[in-house]
C-alpha cells in the first residue's frame, strides 16, 4: 500500500523502538495485518520531546510567511496524494472512501487556513494608566506541544492540532491513537517531502498510551498538552498536566441532543440526522445521541428516517456504495449491545437491526430504537455506532431540560424554521457549538470544541491557533 510507513518519526529520521518491538494494525473490515509499527516507551518519548525542543527555537523564529509557505507545500503534498492517503484512512479505521477523502481534504483546507492565520499574530498597543507610560501586548508561540489523538478521524485530529500548533511556532510531538498510526505516520512523510524541518513534528507509536501520556505530562520542555478522545483519559491527563503546570486543550466525550421541532423542514432534519447518526458508522463525538421529536411531528419523521436508514449500504469501506463500514473493534461492538441490551429490558423497541450484522467481523446493522427511558445508558452514555434512539417530546421547555441533562457539553442540533425559537433554544443549550439546521459543525473556520465534561479549550478558527500562544505584556514607563 501506497505511503504505507513501519517506523516512527523522531528528530526527522525513521526509527525503531529501542529494545525492537512492534505492534500490529489491523484493518477492521478484513481483521488481516495491515503493517507493524514501533512498540514506544518513555525512552522514545523523551528523544523526540528533547528534538523537538532543540528545534523550537529555531522554528518559532522563522518569519511566519516562511512556515506558512511550508504547511501550504505540506497541504499542496497531501492533496496530490489524497486518494492513497484516503485507502490507508479507510484500511485501518473503516470509514467509508468517500468520507475518507472529505476528512484529508479537510486537513488540506485546515493546513492553508492556519497558514494564513499564522501570518496574523496581532499583537496590541494600549495608552498606559500612568501618563506616558505604555502598554504592549505580543504573542509568542507556547513551546513543544504534547499531541494525543484518537482513532476516529485518523487525520483531521492530527491535522487540526498539529496545523495551528506549527502555524504558531510551536513544535510537536504526536502520539497517534493505537489502532489508527498508519495515516498520522503517511502524513509525517508527506511533511518532510514538503521541507518541514527535522524535529518540527516527531510521532511517537505505542501500544502503551499509558506511558508516553506519563512521559509527556512529566516534562517540563513540553508546554502544552492537547488531547482529543475520552472523558476518563482528559481528566486523567488534567492531573497529570498538573504537576507541571501545562496548558491543555481537551476535546472529550459529548451527549449531542438533536432536537427537531413542529416548524422544522422534514426532509432536512431527517437528512441532518441520518449524517449525524451515521457518519462514521456513529463513531464521532459529535453524533447526534438523543433525537428529540417533537409528538406532533414524531411519526411523520420516525417514517421517514426509517426509509433513510434502510438504504444504507453495510460493508468493507474500499468497496463502491457502501456507505456504514466496520465499527473498530470487538469492544465497541460489545458496548452497544451491552446498551441495546439493557434498553430492551427497560422497554425499549428495536424498529430496525439490533444486532450484528451478516458480514461477521465488527459490522454492526444500523439499528433504530423507540421507547428507551431517559435513564438507560443508550440516553445517558456517548453510544459511538451506528444506533438511532428517538424520543418524544411535548414543550420546548421541556426539551431544553432534557437536552441539557447531561454531564456532557459538546454538540448539539436545533432543527426549525421559527426564528424566535432558533435563539430562545440555542441560547438555553448548554452546548459549545449548535448546528441550526445543519449536522456539519467541523469546519477550519470555527471554534470547534465543548463544555462541561466535554473539555476545555477551542480547536480551528483564530481561537485554535491563539491557544499556542502566551500573551507578553511589556510595560514601557
Ligand atoms: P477512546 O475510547 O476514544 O479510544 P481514549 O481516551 O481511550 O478514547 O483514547 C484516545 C487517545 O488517548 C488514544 O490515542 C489513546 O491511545 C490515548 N490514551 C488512552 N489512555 C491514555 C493515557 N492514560 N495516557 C495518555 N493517552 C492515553
Amino acid at each position: 500500500m501506497k505511503l504505507l510507513k513501519n517506523k516512527a518519526l523522531i528528530d526527522g529520521r525513521w526509527v525503531d523502538a529501542s529494545g525492537g518491538g512492534v505492534f500490529a494494525v489491523v484493518n477492521p473490515a478484513t481483521q488481516e495485518n495491515l503493517g507493524d509499527v514501533p512498540d514506544m516507551g518513555k525512552e522514545e518519548t523523551l528523544l523526540a520531546i528533547a528534538a523537538a525542543s532543540k528545534a523550537f527555537k529555531d522554528w518559532s523564529s522563522l518569519m511566519p510567511a516562511k512556515r506558512a509557505e511550508i504547511l501550504k507545500n505540506w497541504a499542496k503534498y497531501i492533496e496530490e496524494e489524497a486518494e492513497s492517503l484516503a485507502v490507508l484512512l479507510t484500511s485501518e479505521q473503516g470509514k467509508p472512501k468517500g468520507e475518507a477523502i472529505s476528512e484529508i481534504m479537510s486537513c488540506v483546507a485546515t493546513l492553508r487556513w492556519c497558514a494564513e492565520e499564522g501570518c496574523r499574530l496581532y499583537g496590541e498597543f494600549i495608552e498606559g494608566a500612568k501618563p506616558g507610560t505604555k502598554i504592549i501586548i505580543s504573542r509568542h508561540a507556547i513551546g513543544v506541544v504534547g499531541a494525543i489523538t484518537p482513532w476516529n478521524f485518523p487525520a483531521s485530529m492530527v491535522v487540526r492540532k498539529i496545523a495551528p500548533a506549527l502555524a504558531a511556532g510551536c513544535t510537536v510531538v504526536l502520539k497517534p491513537a493505537e489502532a489508527t498510526p498508519l495515516t498520522a505516520l503517511a502524513l509525517g512523510e508527506l511533511a518532510l517531502q514538503a521541507g518541514l524541518p527535522k524535529g518540527v513534528f516527531n510521532i511517537v507509536t505505542t501500544s502503551n498510551p499509558k506511558l508516553v501520556g506519563e512521559a509527556l505530562t512529566s516534562d517540563v520542555r513540553v508546554r502544552k498538552i492537547s488531547f482529543t478522545g475520552s472523558t476518563r483519559t482528559g481528566k486523567i491527563l488534567m492531573k497529570q498536566a498538573a504537576d507541571n503546570m501545562q496548558k491543555l486543550s481537551l476535546e472529550l466525550g459529548g451527549n449531542a441532543p438533536f432536537i427537531v421541532f413542529p416548524s422544522a423542514d422534514l426532509d432536512k432534519a431527517v437528512a441532518g440526522a441520518m449524517a449525524s447518526k451515521f457518519r462514521n458508522a456513529g463513531q464521532t463525538c459529535i453524533c447526534a445521541n438523543r433525537i428529540f421529536v417533537h409528538q406532533d411531528i414524531y411519526q411523520s419523521f420516525l417514517d421517514r428516517f426509517m426509509t433513510a436508514a434502510g438504504k444504507l449500504v453495510v460493508g468493507n469501506g474500499l468497496e463502491k456504495d457502501v456507505s456504514l463500514g466496520p465499527l473498530i473493534n470487538i469492544q465497541a461492538i460489545e458496548k452497544i449491545e451491552q446498551m441495546i441490551d439493557s434498553a430492551k429490558k427497560a422497554g425499549a423497541e428495536v424498529l430496525m437491526g439490533g444486532k450484528r450484522h451478516a458480514l461477521g467481523k465488527t459490522y454492526f446493522e444500523p439499528t433504530v430504537i423507540t421507547g428507551a427511558p431517559l435513564s438507560c445508558s443508550l440516553a445517558t452514555e456517548e453510544i459511538f455506532g451506528p444506533v438511532a434512539a428517538l424520543y418524544t417530546f411535548k414543550t420546548e421547555e421541556e426539551v431544553i431540560t432534557l437536552a441539557n441533562d447531561t454531564p456532557y457539553g459538546l454538540s448539539s442540533y436545533i432543527y426549525s424554521e421559527n426564528i424566535g425559537q432558533v435563539w430562545r433554544v440555542s441560547d438555553a443549550l448548554e452546548f459549545g457549538m449548535v448546528g441550526v439546521n445543519e449536522p456539519f459543525l467541523a469546519n477550519d473556520l470555527a471554534p470547534f470544541g465543548g463544555v462541561k465534561e466535554s473539555g476545555i479549550g477551542k480547536e480551528g478558527g483564530k481561537y485554535g491557533v491563539m491557544e499556542h500562544t502566551n500573551i507578553k505584556y511589556r510595560l514601557w514607563g
